[in-house]
């Protein structure tokens, strides 16, 4: 019997394929595809653990006091039992075997499915084993990362794609998705995302629109009531996942999705058109990327740049260890011959808060972490960490034209420490390289709205500004960007946000200093035209929005604009007025 699980739209059309239940919140562990020829070594690794902890319960029973209850001698026998059940094992090893998954996820996905089944047992001690056996799969789990800490196997950020070519699509349920699973979820093997958690500006939500494909999130317990394999359509437009669908619907789906192909095709036609409104403006439309792979989607998309690299998804998931100056520099370079020529926007590293170094750190206990050591706060925290980046960027500058981008700036006293480190580099740069010393352009992200506020006094000090509207709007109105639970309240309309938007490009222009909005706002439809009647000429945006904006850009007239966007800005409901005068 079909049901639906209603969430937050988060990036559109529709998608239709098989549920992969991904840790459902009650282990966190790595989730990753290995390759074909890594198949029996993963089943080997997963098999051992299972062995490892099968004699770790016979120790435990032989070393039992002589008091010991006999119930705990029989429960470790039942756990025995568990973990060396060929069903169970095997199970785990058929996820390998047949979907690629790691040990980790293997063992977790069996665990899912054997709790679903338990939660369903009318007998309420069978009931009850369930708890035994998330009891043993965390002991294996245990058990693993013991192994991949002890041979120092930290999972490759960048897996192979799975061909999955001749089988039914997939599409990811979990109850929330790591930043760093993520990176390794964007090979494309998934066709969809649907989580329990997060917001509009979520990372999933981020990562699904730069992948362009289908998501729901905020839903609060898909993951709960969709199963392994269960048929799913996701409508990323209604933020509707359907489960289980009849044919009917199934038929109606299908024949949504064959009309939205049928569109993007048709808009890949304005890709490497130069976006100009009506009255010759032209509007500069840069990629915001997370990986330099993402550097060539950039380019066929039509970008005129990189407005925004986030360069923290480099240093996620490395089990604490962080990428050398090297490694960093490589990859900036890499980007930038992608690029061919067109400018990159870096921007120095933005951990914390929702974005961790690592997995585990996500359940480290900080009080307000959007409010902690993050971004600049962190880097400046860790001076050698952040020159290395910082030389990584100059080095990779020889290769074409770099801008420095600094995030989470509140105070002026850190854009100082920013330029004393940049000094530094330029004094040293003769014992660093043979080549010319490279210009470096520096700015800031506008998001925190202290920084917005305190602009006068920024300007002199930096090139270029960018508003990041997701975190903007996040401080402005004290509303957690992933949080479902109050997603109602984070309002881009707020008459406070659009002021201090409007405020940010009216100064910054007036200092001839160039701004762009990088936030999700700049890929939203719905504020194209309110953003070119602020006067903004810049925008980044995830690869699949910028031939959507660009439409809308090439139909706008700027100089009407203006005053348009004059008369929302002084309404009550800005939204509302914007509606009525067709934005
Ligand atoms: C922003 O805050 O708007 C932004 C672009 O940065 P991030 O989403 O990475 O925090
Ligand atoms: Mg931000």
């Amino acid at each position: 019997m079909g049901f639906q699980v209603f969430g937050i739209a988060v990036s559109q059309g529709v998608a239709i394929g098989r549920a992969v239940l991904v840790g459902a919140g009650r282990v966190d562990v790595a989730h990753y595809f290995v390759d074909e020829a890594e198949v029996p070594q993963e089943a080997a690794r997963c098999r051992a653990a299972c062995e490892e902890v099968a004699q770790e319960l016979i120790e435990l029973k032989g070393d039992l006091p002589g008091d010991a209850p006999p119930e705990l001698a029989a429960l470790l026998d039942v756990h025995l039992m568990m973990v060396r059940d060929e069903a169970f094992v095997g199970a785990a090893l058929h996820w390998i075997t047949e979907r690629r998954y790691n040990a980790e996820w293997a063992l977790s996905a069996q665990m899912e499915t054997l709790a679903r089944q338990f939660d369903e047992m009318e007998d309420e001690y069978l009931r009850e084993r369930k708890a035994d056996l998330e009891q043993i799969v965390t002991r294996v789990l245990e058990a693993l990362s013991r192994e991949a800490q002890g041979t120092a196997a930290q999972p490759a950020l960048v897996h192979a794609p799975r061909d999955f070519a001749g089988e039914d699509p997939l599409l990811l349920v979990a109850s929330d998705i790591a930043p760093a699973d993520l990176m390794g979820f964007r090979q494309g093997v998934f066709k969809g995302f649907i989580t329990d958690v997060g917001g509009r500006t979520s990372h999933t939500a981020i990562v699904a629109r730069s992948m362009d494909i289908p998501a729901v999130v905020g839903t609060r317990e898909a993951s709960r009531l969709i199963r392994q394999d269960d048929w799913v359509i996701i409508d990323g437009d209604a933020g509707v996942a359907i489960v289980d669908p009849s044919p009917a619907v199934l038929d109606e789906y299908r024949f949504r999705q064959r009309q939205a192909d049928l569109e993007k095709q048709r808009l890949s036609l304005w890709r490497h058109r130069p976006a100009v409104t009506l009255d010759g403006e032209m509007v500069e439309m840069l990629a915001n990327i997370e990986l330099p792979a993402d550097a060539h989607a950039a380019l066929s998309a039509g970008a005129d740049g990189v407005g925004l690299f986030r360069t923290e998804f480099l240093f996620m998931n490395r089990g604490g260890k962080l990428p050398t100056e090297d490694e960093q520099y490589a990859a900036y370079r890499d980007t930038i011959l992608a690029l061919n020529g067109k400018p990159l926007t870096l921007r120095t590293v933005d951990v914390g808060a929702d974005k961790p170094l690592d997995r585990e750190a996500r359940h480290d206990h900080v009080l307000n972490p959007a409010l902690g050591l993050r971004a600049i706060r962190w880097s400046l925290s860790e001076p050698v960490m952040f020159r290395q980046q910082l030389r990584a960027a100059f080095r990779a500058a020889v290769h074409g034209p770099v801008r420095l981008l600094i995030p989470m700036v509140a105070h002026l006293s850190e854009l100082r420490q920013v330029h004393d480190a940049m000094a530094r580099i330029r004094s040293q740069w003769a014992s660093i390289s043979t080549e010319p010393l490279p210009k470096i352009e520096l700015g800031i992200m506008v998001e925190i709205p202290a920084a917005a506020l305190i602009l006068d006094r920024v300007l002199p000090l930096v090139d270029f500004v960018s508003i990041g509207t997701n975190d903007l709007i996040q401080y402005t109105l004290a509303i957690d960007r992933g949080d479902e639970a109050v997603a109602h309240l984070y309002d881009p309309w707020h008459p406070a946000v659009l002021q201090l938007i409007a405020q940010v490009i009216r100064q910054a222009k007036a200092a001839g200093k160039s701004v762009s909005v990088c936030g999700e706002m700049a890929g939203d439809l719905s504020f194209t035209a309110l953003l070119i009647g602020l006067g903004l000429r810049s925008f980044s945006m995830n690869p699949p929005q910028i031939t959507l904006v660009k439409q809308r850009i090439l139909r706008a007239d700027a100089s009407k604009l203006a005053n348009v966007a004059q008369a929302v800005l002084a309404h009550e409901q800005p939204q509302v007025h914007a509606k009525a005068l067709g934005l």
